[in-house]
């Protein structure tokens, strides 16, 4: 049985969501934490707790600029829709932070989908308090969830994993995956590394390329 495993920021999303909250929230001093984090002297997960601190804002703000600012590319809810039509297991998975996902799902009638990324938790006043990563290797917690983790979790359960990304984060995910999507920065690195992928800017694709999948599998 397959299972569908999608980044958020820049994949499922059409936006970088993170982004989105740091311009409208953070003080501007954000974007050179960020410039650290491009030359590399930031992990990304250093790069996402240092930004996040410079936020003024309290989850339900958050929460509802993501719910009108954010939206998923075209037929990620038919592909999601076919998937649960066929008990295909669907799901996000991103280095993002739980809480702004949760809301462009709630936006969008997707609330059940399984999520895994960073688990916030927030003090009385609405602001973060706290970072939780329950997807890291034991011995490279330093690095935050991997995502390669979760995809051979899936594989070791027997499923064919779809997997879809754009940035350097995902590519470990790409190098283990059974089939890849990829944009930007991923695909780039998938070309550099030999990795068999197709591109993709909208879930069209995926939605054929997974009814591919199925009726092989039916008529086996
Ligand atoms: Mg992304």
């Amino acid at each position: 049985m397959p299972a569908v495993l999608t980044d958020f920021d820049d994949t499922a999303a059409a936006q970088n969501v993170a982004e989105l909250l740091l311009h409208e929230f953070a003080h501007p001093s954000w974007t050179e934490v960020r410039e650290r984090f491009r030359a590399g002297e930031l992990t990304l997960k250093d790069y996402q707790e240092e930004a996040f601190l410079l936020v003024q804002a309290d989850k339900d703000s958050m929460q509802s600029y993501v719910r009108a600012h954010a939206n998923f590319r075209p037929h990620f809810a038919e592909l999601s829709a076919f998937c649960q039509a066929h008990v295909i297991p669907i799901c996000i998975i991103s280095q993002g932070l739980d809480f702004y996902i949760q809301a462009l799902l709630d936006g969008c009638g997707q609330s059940d989908m399984p999520v895994y990324a960073v688990t916030t938790e927030f003090d009385r006043n609405g602001r973060i308090s706290r970072y939780r990563y329950d997807f890291a290797y034991p011995d490279a917690p330093h690095l935050g969830n991997s995502k390669a983790l979760i995809v051979r979790r899936f594989q070791e359960q027997g499923h064919h994993v779809f997997f879809m990304g754009d940035g350097r984060s995902d590519f470990e995910a790409g190098e283990v995956a059974d089939t890849v999507f990829a944009h930007r920065q991923m695909a780039a690195m998938c070309d550099e590394a030999g990795i068999e992928f197709s591109t993709f800017t909208d879930f069209a694709p995926v939605l054929e390329a997974l009814k591919g999948y199925m009726g092989a599998l039916e008529s086996a």
